[in-house]
Formats: C-alpha cells, structure tokens, sequence
C-alpha cells in the first residue's frame, strides 16, 4: 500500500472519547514501523510496514491521541513482549492483585484479565483465592499462559469473548486491563462489554502511562502505534461517564515511568470517591493540560531534545567512540527511528529477551544481541533505552564503568534539567532525570 493510501485509510478522523473531529497534529515523528515487530534477517529484505506516528489533541474531552491507527491483527497476533521476563513487574502484579482483592466483598470472585499476556497477573489473583479468565489475542502467549493451568481464551475482548466468559464462569467482581486501555482504539464498545460484564458491585480497574507523566518528564518515547491513546483523568472521567462508570479511586505506580492504576465502578455503586480523584483533575486544570498550547510547547521541546542527543551522538561518533544500547522495548523503535539512529551510531542493542535475539529493531536495523555480547564486545558509550530499569541494568552492568564505559540515557527534561556538559550521562548511581 502506497503511503497516501495508508494515510488515508489509517487516519482517525474523530476522537474515541467523544467522537468530535480531530484537528491536525501537534506532535508528528514521521512514519515509523512497527514499534513490536522485531524483523529477522530474512525479513530485511521486504519493506517494513510503515505509517505516520503523530498526536492530536482534543479540545473538547482532553484526549491526547494518535492521528492514525493501525489494524491490531498487524500489531498484537504474535506479541514479543512477555511480562514475566522482568523481577520488577512480578512485584508490581503480585501487589496489584493484593489491592484488588482488598476491595472486593465476596467469597470466591471472578476476575478477568484483558490483555492478560502470559498470565502474569492472573497467576498473582489465583494466589490472592480469586477464580480467573485471560483474554489475549496473541496465540503464542494466550498458549503460553494455558500451558502453565492460567485459562485464557484467545481472543480480543469484545462481546463474543464476554458472551463466552459469561457463559462459562458468570459475571466479574473484577475486570482489569493493564496498558490496554490506551491501546484499543474502540474504548466505547470495551466500556459498554466490561459493563455487561461486571458484578453491580464489580470494579473495573485499568492501569496505563499517565499524560501528565509523559508531558511533565518529557517521555515521548511512549510514543508508539500500538499506544493509540495518553490519558488524563479529565478525559478519563469523561468517557467513563458517558458509559455510566465513576472513577473512585487512583494509585499512583512506578511501571512504565509513571503509570496510573484508577479504579471505576458503576455509577451508583457504593464506593465513595477517594480524595486523589479530585486532586487529579484540580491539578490537571492548573497545569493547563486541556489546552492546546500546553500540548504545542511539549513538541518544542522534544524537538529540541532529538536535537541535542544526535548532536552528541555526531560528536561521539567523530571523536571514534563507539555505542550501542541496551533494551529493545518498544520505546528504543520509536527513539531509534525518531531521532534516525542507525547501525553506523550502534553498534548491536542488547536486551535480555531470547524473543528478540537475533531481530532487528524495526525500521533502524540495528542488530539485538543477548546481553553476554556486551561483556565480550564492550563499546565506549552504552544507551540505555530500557532506562526505567535503569537501576537494574546498571546493577549488572555498572563494572564496565571500569573499563571506561560510559552509560547515556536517551532523553532528558529541557524544563527541569540544570546545565551541563552533558545531560544524558548517568553514572552506576541513577539518578532520576
Ligand atoms: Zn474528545
């Protein structure tokens, strides 16, 4: 398909939340591939898919959204990611699936995982005495989850796949749906399924990298296809309301760099609001985050700061230095391809998932090679891409510095940073930029 055919069958051309048309961008990083989509050698050979990766803001609900969409069945049949394959995230969900518990009344509840992955987080709600159901649509981790006794039906959540839930094990105490929110692009029919769905009583509990976060500490590297949407509790409540839920309560968690974890429930139901709930939306006025030239001064500064990394990557690179990154998550496709990093600025990009050995990242082909590479093949300068594990990574890596190794961050906040030489260099002791 030619790019003017794409951009015209991938447009949005009205917003999810509340369907008013959409303007132009404010933010646009070019056509990019598929952020997931790790290509092998033999792939190289075919062009990449590729489509516009641009936001768009919508005046009247505050939804930051992307300006195309592409198909999931080309993004989500044959997932690389796999949840379990970090010790932080097994934490996170065995704590998450403890508040959950916490909130529900009844004896043996039933709890519904959309986009549950491997099964990551349904295994921590069997510990928790919950009765379980994962939905994914990727058969290899929908296989994955069912070999390891955690049900999961391979599916995406729509109402065939609630019909069959409801068919089979009764209605929810718990849905949850943990950075699939902002990744399905018909939020109006999941709000309208999860309600047909739940218990009267039942809580629907989403997590997903907040707005704020990414305006406030510069994150545009969550910026991907498979991320259609970044959300604020303002356009939040908005639509949830439209389908008849309330927001009752937030927690505040580190995953992702600043996710937010909110509770709904049925309108009506007995929950009262939490305080937080309106201290989100009080502080998302004062920072002027539904107005649009909030949004336009954002891009300045991303630009500014694409500007500034490939200068020191030019720099270093004339100086003889050599590079290369570590992690291939999703956010190191969108750097590497926005800011136009190819193999003559990396050398290899290292990532612990044997999933991604031996792949490309998409569209920069830049090889992915397990980590037992860096230790044989040291280069002067390491970029971490993964840098919300940058504490880890640096854990078991941090020796190197001996050797004169140098370890860069890919992004900085121009707002909040002080002046220095260098602003992307972090050394073994990170510090949070
Ligand atoms: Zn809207």
């Amino acid at each position: 398909m030619s790019e003017i055919a794409k951009e015209l069958k991938y447009k949005k051309l009205v917003c999810r939340y509340c369907d008013t048309p959409l303007p132009v961008p404010f933010l646009e990083l070019g056509s990019m591939p598929l952020a997931n989509n790790l290509p092998r050698n033999e792939d190289l050979k075919t062009p990449e898919f590729a489509c516009p990766l641009s936001l768009v803001f919508c005046e009247k609900c505050g939804l930051v959204q992307l300006s195309h969409v592409v198909p999931p069945e080309l993004m989500f049949s044959h997932y690389l990611y796999v949840s379990s394959t970090t010790k932080t995230f097994q934490e996170h969900f065995a704590d998450y699936a403890r508040d959950v518990r916490g909130r529900i009344q009844s004896e043996s509840p039933l709890a519904v995982d959309i986009g549950s992955n491997d099964g990551l987080l349904l295994a921590c709600y069997q510990r928790e005495g919950m009765r379980i159901c994962g939905v994914d649509p990727a058969k290899n981790l929908a296989d994955e989850a069912n070999r390891k006794g955690l049900t999961t039906l391979n599916h995406f959540f729509n109402a065939a796949s609630v019909e069959q839930i409801l068919k089979d094990f009764g209605p929810a105490s718990v849905v949850s749906g943990n950075n699939v929110f902002a990744h399905i692009d018909d939020i109006q029919s999941v709000l309208k399924n999860v309600k047909r769905l739940l218990t009267p009583d039942g809580i629907f509990v989403i997590e997903f990298p907040y707005l704020g976060t990414m305006l406030d500490e510069m994150l545009f590297d969550m910026i991907y296809h498979e991320h259609l949407s970044y959300i604020g509790i303002t356009a939040l409540k908005f639509v949830a309301e439209r389908f008849g839920f309330e927001i009752f309560d937030i927690r505040e968690v580190a995953s992702h760099g600043g996710s937010l974890r909110v509770f709904m429930q049925k309108k009506g139901a007995a929950r009262p609001a939490a305080e937080i709930v309106g201290r989100y939306l009080a502080q998302e006025q004062k920072q002027k985050h539904l107005v649009f030239e909030t949004h336009q001064a954002f891009a300045g500064r991303v630009l500014r700061v694409k500007e500034e990394f490939m200068t020191l990557v030019r720099k270093l690179k004339a100086e003889g230095k050599t590079l290369s990154g570590y992690g291939a998550p999703a956010k190191a496709s969108t750097l590497c391809n926005f800011y136009g990093l190819t193999p003559e600025h990396l050398d290899y990009v290292v990532d612990d998932n044997p999933l991604k050995q031996g792949r490309f990242i998409p569209g920069a082909h830049i090889p992915v090679v397990p980590s037992a590479h860096l230790a044989a093949h040291p280069t002067d300068y390491v970029v971490i891409f993964a840098w919300n594990f940058a504490r880890e990574i640096i854990k078991k890596i941090g020796s190197l510095e001996d050797r004169g190794t140098r370890f860069l961050v890919p992004l900085f906040n121009p707002a909040k940073a002080t002046p220095s030489a260098n602003p992307f260099l972090i050394h073994s002791e990170p510090v949070r930029f």
